[in-house]
Formats: structure tokens, sequence, C-alpha cells
């Protein structure tokens, strides 16, 4: 989140503008310099492209609050030049619940348009009169190319372009009826389809159509690959894929301990104990860190991470790799009846993915 710029908070979700946005804004400007527009076109432009980033901020509100309402809350939504992102801390796998947190985005871009072409007709507002070869924004117009933008904002996220809003409405449907994985397959097929359309067609009229198309492509491939993973892992515990073998450090121990013993096993996590308990997790990674930061002697304690997620043996293995995927955390304690018996890392998981999918063939 480094290179976005923090906003505010609204319920608990946070909203960040990232700094590409800027760039954006710059396009815009220079742009319309070049055609020698105005300054008070270009500032009217400028008004109109931060209030569609608003209303785009209330479509993720739309999807954050639906989601808030199941339970399910939002780490935070960014802005991006090609739109928002609202990063939900996991999806509702209810088709039902999924159905309304989809929607929701596209209602409140279609609410506003309702609201604004409600004005429009209290004021009197008279399309005929406008002179539609030379359409610009300005005092006249500004509330008229909102309420249209919003229209076409809630049209476009409606496209059945998985995992644009539309696709994700679409695959709730078919989850009613298929598992959820066959129906996350169909429906990403569908919109990779749709992305490649989006891509030839922007490369001849639209650049940002093409961001976008690959946006979509790449998005599709990863949940599908992401669902299919799941899958693969519903119906197992945490016992199923515990790893009894570990290699154990020293908390007092210095870095060239853990180094040692990295470069001469397959390990790449260790567990840290202390007075024959185990008491946290040291890293490929926070050896690492730990040496930029210090030298061979810095201790292992100091380095190491001394809280790791906790799950139970007879947890569901599919819950626990989504905590440890929200939780960034790579490997995690298994405990049994309050004890430390084992350890879980990501790389165990994707081993377990990879042996029980060739197995499934
Ligand atoms: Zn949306």
């Amino acid at each position: 989140m480094k290179l976005s710029l923090y906003l505010g908070t609204y319920r608990n979700v946070k909203v960040f503008i990232h700094w590409t946005f800027s760039l954006l804004l710059l396009w815009i400007v220079i742009s319309n310099v070049r055609m020698g527009a105005p300054a008070v076109d270009i500032a009217w432009t400028i008004g109109f492209v931060l209030t569609l980033f608003f209303c785009v901020t209330l479509h993720e509100f739309g999807h954050a609050l639906a989601a808030q309402r199941f339970g399910i809350s939002t780490k935070d939504i960014t802005l991006l030049p090609i739109g928002g992102l609202a990063r939900l801390e996991k999806l509702p796998e209810d088709p039902k619940q999924e159905l309304w947190v989809a929607i929701a985005g596209p209602l409140v871009n279609i609410g506003i348009f309702l609201v604004l072409t409600i004005i429009l007709s209290i004021t009197g507002f008279n399309l005929e009169q406008l002179n539609m070869e030379e359409l610009k924004i300005n005092a006249n117009t500004f509330v008229l190319f909102v309420a249209s933008a919003n229209l076409i904002l809630a049209l476009f996220n409606l496209l059945p372009a998985f995992p644009m809003d539309g696709g994700r409405v679409l695959r709730a449907f078919l989850a009613i009826r298929l598992p959820r994985a066959k129906a996350t397959q169909i429906a990403g097929t569908i919109g990779q389809m749709i992305a490649i359309v989006f891509v030839f067609y922007g490369l001849f009229n639209n650049p940002i159509l093409v961001f976008i198309g690959i946006f979509i492509f790449l998005g599709a491939a990863a949940e599908v690959s992401h669902t299919t993973q799941e899958s693969i892992l519903k119906g197992f515990k945490v016992k199923d894929a515990m790893m009894m073998n570990f290699q154990l450090v020293g908390f007092d121990a210095p870095l060239s301990k853990a180094i040692e013993k990295l470069l001469g096993s397959q390990a790449t996590h260790f567990v840290v104990v202390k007075d024959d308990v185990a008491v946290g997790t040291l890293s490929k990674d926070e050896i690492i860190r730990g040496l930029q930061a210090g030298n061979e002697n810095t201790h292992v304690g100091s380095v190491a991470n001394q809280s790791p997620l906790k799950i139970e043996t007879e947890e569901d293995l599919d819950e626990a790799w989504r905590k440890m995927a929200t939780q960034n955390q790579k490997v995690v304690f298994v405990i049994e009846n309050g004890h430390f018996l084992a350890i879980l890392d990501q790389e165990n998981i994707s081993e377990f993915i990879l042996v029980k999918s060739a197995l499934l063939k």
C-alpha cells in the first residue's frame, strides 16, 4: 500500500488512491492543452473525472457494505485509473450471498443515475436544446454527464466478464446448480473470451480497454486456479497435510546456525525453541532480513516470528489455507489439545494440492 495515498475510513473500510491516478489527471490536462482547450473546460473535465471516481468509490462501498451484512469485512478500497478495487477478506461461498455482494456495486450506480435523472427532469432539463455536435462538460451539462457515466458504469460492470461484477453474478447463478469449481471454470472461460474482445477492440479504439481486458484475462485465470485448488482441499483436515518432520533452531542461537541448516537441508522454515518449548517460527525471508539488518551473529530470537498463527489439527484445510493467505503467514503452528504438534506451510499445501489433483485425473 506504500504506492497509495490514504484518503480516509468509513465503517472500518480504509480508502486509498493509487499514485498512477495522478498520471490519469496529468494525461487529461496535457491532451486537453494540446487540443487547445481553454482552462475552464479543462477544469470542468477534471471536476467530472473526480466526481466519477467518487461514484466509483460509492460503487465499491456497495460491495463492501453488502459483504458486511454477511459478516465479511473489507480490508480496503483502492482507486486505480481503470476503476476501484475492494479487497474483501473472503468471498461468500453461498451463491445467493455472492449474488448480492456482486450486484450491490452496479446497483449503487443505477441508484445515482435514477436520482440524477429525477433531478434533471425536476429542473426542466431539455436534451433537445443541447448542441450535440459540440457537447462538452460545463455547468449546464455536468449533471447529465455524471448521470450517463453512472449508467454506463453499471452496464459495463454487469457484462458477464468474470471476475467483473456481471461475471460474479453469472458464477453465482451457475453455482446454484453446479459445484462451485465447475461454475467458476465456465464463468472464467466466458470472461476470458470477452477479455480478448476487449483487447482487440481497445487496440483500435481505446487503450484503457486494453488494460481492462488484460486485467480481466489474468484475473479470471487466477480465480479459476484458486477456486480449483480450494475445491481440492475441501473435505480434508489440517492433520492430513501438516508436517511432523521439521528442523529446530534455538531461540538464543546465532543466525549462522540457521543458515547452516538452511543450506544443508531442504527446510525453508524452522521451529524456534526456547527451554524445549516451541516459541516461534523462522523463515528463509526472516533469516535474509536478519542478515541485512545485522550479521551472522544476530540471534535467532530477534528476527523470528514469535506469534505465529495457531491452528487446530481438526480444522478444515481449506479454511486454514484461507486464513494463512489473508494474514499473510507462510508457516503456522498446528496445535492438538492445546499443545504444539506440527507445522503447516504454504509449500506443504501446494504439494498436497499437486498430489491430490494428480490422483483425481
Ligand atoms: Zn464492482
